[in-house]
């Protein structure tokens, strides 16, 4: 897609650092980097978002990630590691075209997610079960 920065990078239209490529998925060193090593995966075709991938796209870009964070972890031997996908402005998304971070974590390190835990009723539980089967 002609205005996407990261097919611009894939397409080596600019410059990236490139750690890992194959036929459906690159891997680069993110440049607004949270921790030394922070990568990002991508798939190759522009796909926006989650709810584009197929299912052998996700799988490649799956395995990709593994790669990366096993290597990561030899790398760097980081003390935890985190995956941060974002789908749509509302999750965090400023780049629209599938990617996942792997980001190297040392405790205290300042990366933070709130997690607003609001402990539902077991029935709303169960209600949003029900929600998820029905759309399999
Ligand atoms: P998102 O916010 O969509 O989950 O992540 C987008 C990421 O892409 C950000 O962490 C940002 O630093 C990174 N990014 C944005 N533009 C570029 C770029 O031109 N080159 C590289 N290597 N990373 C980029
Ligand atoms: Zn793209």
């Amino acid at each position: 897609m002609a205005e996407c920065i990261f097919c611009k990078i894939i397409a080596r239209d600019i410059p990236a650092t490139v750690v890992w490529e194959d036929e459906l998925t690159i891997a680069f060193m993110d440049i607004g980097s949270v921790n030394p090593g922070h990568a990002l995966v991508a798939a190759k075709p522009h796909v926006e978002n989650i709810f584009s991938l197929d299912q052998r796209l996700a799988a490649a870009v799956f395995q990709t990630t593994a790669k990366i964070a096993q290597a990561l972890k030899l790398a760097f031997a980081p003390q935890g590691m985190t995956l941060y996908q974002a789908n749509g402005s509302a999750a965090g998304q400023t780049v629209y075209h599938f990617h996942i971070h792997v980001v190297p974590r040392y405790e205290g390190d300042g990366m933070n997610l709130a997690w607003p835990v609001k402990n539902p009723p077991r029935s709303a539980i169960e209600e949003a079960a029900a929600k998820i089967r029905a759309a399999l």
